[in-house]
């Protein structure tokens, strides 16, 4: 079975993605299952930068087939803010370094502030997942793109979900990603969208490469 590596050491994102890719006869390992990986710094000025830049330097490392993923949330008041910024928005304000992340419950915290004076139909945001495949000498064989459009919320709701989750409302489900239930997150999300739109686009690539 051909194998690929998924950028991160979150098991949950690998798990679901071999749902999606395991009719496919391709297997998904994650940073987790191999003790020597690299930790790339997120230091792209955009999400694609970011996941191209996971998904060449891991698979020059590894030696093997890696799919880079990067996603975070933007707010249309805030001109596009958190953006690539998302896991360390709180902590920004004081340090540049991009190692420094801050806990979900200070980015919510200054998200709500940083939109206190905003009403709810100018709360506008979506979450955005991009993906970029490396084969082993790093180069970029394809890439994708999700989004979830949605609005952000006042105050929290649920307690699902990672991040922004509980502020997050989506719509037309007149419910935030945090109370919704795992099942519908995952199939109407931003990472969801973005892996299922890279499908076709491996598969090419992978049978190109078998007739090669
Ligand atoms: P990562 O690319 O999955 O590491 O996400 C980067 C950051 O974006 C996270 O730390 C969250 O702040 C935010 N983010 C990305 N996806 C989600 C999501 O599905 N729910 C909530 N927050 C998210």
């Amino acid at each position: 079975m051909f194998e690929i590596v998924l950028g991160t050491n979150n098991r949950k994102k690998g798990l679901e993605l071999s749902e999606l890719l395991e009719p496919h006869e391709i297997a998904v390992k994650t940073l987790a299952d191999f003790s020597e990986k690299l930790t790339v710094q997120e230091d792209g000025e955009t999400f694609i930068d970011n996941a191209r830049k996971k998904a060449r330097e891991q698979a020059i490392f590894l030696n093997r087939w890696v799919i880079g993923e990067d996603s975070g949330l933007c707010v249309d008041a805030l001109d596009g803010a958190p953006g690539v910024f998302s896991a360390r928005f709180a902590a920004d304000g004081v340090s540049h370094n991009v190692s420094a992340n801050s806990s979900d419950a200070d980015n919510n915290r200054f998200l709500l502030e940083r939109l206190a004076d905003i009403p709810l139909e100018k709360r506008t945001a979506h979450y955005v997942c991009t993906a970029a495949v490396a084969d082993p000498t790093g180069e970029i064989r394809c890439e994708s793109k999700g989004l979830c459009r949605g609005r952000i919320l006042f105050e929290p709701s649920g307690t699902g979900g990672f991040g922004y989750d509980p502020l997050f409302e989506v719509i037309e489900y007149h419910s935030t990603f945090g109370a919704l239930t795992p099942a519908v997150k995952r199939a109407i999300s931003h990472r969801a969208r973005a892996m299922r739109s890279l499908i076709p686009l491996l598969l090419e690539v992978l049978l190109n490469r078998a007739f090669r």
